[in-house]
């Protein structure tokens, strides 16, 4: 009987399930929305019952869809939104609380204090910066407001997990408690040097140790599901959190290698392999998934506005009616005639750190059509990437040889080609796109034995479509001074 590898992956948005064969093809997926909830301005929740309905939705219709049953499943993987956070009754299974997403800023004043003090106690330990976007000011916050939380927690009656371990704890019913390194070092509250659960950071944020999962690396047995779930038993083999999944889906499993997902916002990803960075770029640094041993560690840096600019010209300026028509109009001018546009919306992330810098569009002169403005409008997504991945550069000491990518705009060839060439580097897109799912899914086929090896995936993997640069060195530094220019003024 030809045997499958279940993927699962949770996303803020939506739920996926994609079931891959053994030549790592998706014979098939299925997609669920469900609701966002907006408590008050800048906050954010997930109903725990929509993340669990719409993940054995998926799975049902992914299976029914490939025409197998969870007989036929060799093991499944779990990839998910990260951060996100989840207190819940260790004997009832009832959550305390909707789900915090990790976009939720309701913990940011507590961040800010907590700055002040801990900033670099807690980067020494964590590698992150404390931020609202982690989850330990979100479990301090779940405790601190809901009624009696504090006092079941204290008597061991509640557990705390990101969203791949409270997948796992329903579909074992109770049985797999627990998360991998790539989720749990995204909580605030692990040490990414001595790898386990920090005392001193769990006391700092008052928040009692029987709450915690344990550990594993990303691709190690986490458990079984339970019969009565999926109607066998099924090996959970895989678990990374959403952008470590897309790095080992991209198979950048040796250190230097590193991916970019362009989405609403880009996040870039180097394995740094045995070697925690220190960045003097406020990049972060957090761990990557590994099958056994120490996870390598991960390089981090993200981009506020992405493929976001795209859908501002379509639906802020209406310049555009699709996102893809963004790439129609970009070739039809040899260039941008001078003219640069810098996505600041909310404020420069990385390198730059600037919450005043505003969006700006600098050089227009009577000449500047549609055209040029949406081109600049792409080539920032790329001049936005290259400055974070220099700063990798500077960080790390690694010369970048190439870039791979996934991500909705990563399917735009005009900016892979400008982002090679502002990069100077090849940029790599793989044939399946969706490397998320992929990531997880490889995790659990190679942890399982179905697959062989990492080698044998990579020799196997074929179908990518490579830009490569093309551009005068001249040409590229007149454009690189041209976009620090512009960063200027949209910081002054
Ligand atoms: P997310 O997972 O963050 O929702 P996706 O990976 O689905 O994002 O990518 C969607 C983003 O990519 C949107 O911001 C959209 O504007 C942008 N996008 C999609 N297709 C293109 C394209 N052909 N050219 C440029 N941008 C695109």
């Amino acid at each position: 009987m030809d045997k499958y590898i279940l993927s699962i992956d949770q996303g803020t948005t939506s739920s996926r399930a994609v079931i891959f064969d053994k030549n790592a093809r998706a014979v098939s997926s299925a997609q669920q929305e469900f609701r966002q909830i907006y408590p008050a301005p800048g906050m954010v929740e997930h109903s725990p019952r929509d993340i669990m309905g719409s993940v054995m939705a998926v799975v049902a219709e992914a299976l029914v869809r490939a025409d197998i049953s969870a007989g036929e499943l060799n093991a499944i993987g779990i990839t998910n939104q990260r951060e996100t956070t989840l207190v819940w009754n260790r004997k009832t299974g009832k959550p305390v609380y909707n789900a915090i997403v990790w976009q939720c800023r309701r913990t940011a004043k507590m961040c800010d204090e907590l700055k002040r003090e801990y900033s670099d106690l807690i980067y020494r330990k964590t590698g992150l910066i404390p931020d609202a976007y982690f989850s330990a000011t979100k479990i301090k916050w779940i405790l601190d407001n809901v009624a009696g939380a504090r006092k079941s927690a204290e008597a061991g009656e509640l557990l705390f997990g990101t969203v791949d371990t409270y997948i796992m704890w329903h579909i074992s019913r109770g049985a797999i408690f627990a998360t991998d390194y790539t989720n749990a070092c995204r909580t605030l509250l692990f040490n990414i040097h001595t790898l386990e659960w920090d005392e001193e950071l769990l006391r700092l944020f008052g928040i009692p140790r029987s709450m915690l999962p344990e550990v594993k690396p990303s691709g190690s047995l986490f458990g079984y599901t339970d019969k009565a779930v999926f109607g066998e038993r099924v090996a959970v083999c895989g678990v990374a959190g959403d952008q470590q999944s897309a790095l080992f889906g991209q198979l950048c499993t040796e250190p230097g290698e590193l991916k970019n997902t362009y989405g609403t916002g880009c996040f870039l990803l180097m394995n740094t392999g045995g070697k925690a960075i220190k960045s003097d770029n406020g990049l972060v640094t957090t761990l990557g998934a590994t099958l056994s041993g120490r996870p390598p560690y991960v390089l981090e840096g993200s981009v506020f506005v992405g493929g976001a600019v795209i859908q501002w010209l379509r639906d802020g300026v209406k310049l555009i009616s699709s996102s893809g028509e963004s790439e129609e109009l970009a070739v039809r001018v040899k260039d941008t005639g001078g003219v640069y546009v810098v996505p600041a919306f909310t404020g420069l992330g990385a390198p730059y750190w600037d919450a005043d810098a505003r969006g700006t569009i600098t050089g227009i002169t009577r000449g500047t059509t549609r055209e040029h403005i949406v081109r600049a409008s792409l080539e920032s997504i790329a001049y936005r990437v290259s400055d974070i991945a220099c700063a990798m550069e500077r960080d790390s000491g690694i010369k970048i040889a190439r870039l791979a990518v996934d991500g909705g705009a990563s399917a735009n060839d005009f900016l892979m080609q400008f982002q090679a060439d502002i990069l100077n580097c090849a940029t790599v897109r793989p044939d399946y796109a969706e490397t998320t799912a992929l990531g997880a899914g490889y995790l659990a086929g190679l942890a399982s034995g179905y697959w062989e090896s990492i080698e044998k995936l990579k020799a196997s993997s074929k179908g990518a479509k490579v830009f490569t640069p093309s551009m005068d060195e001249k040409v590229r530094e007149g454009l690189l001074d041209g976009w620090r220019r512009a960063v200027v003024k949209a910081r002054a």
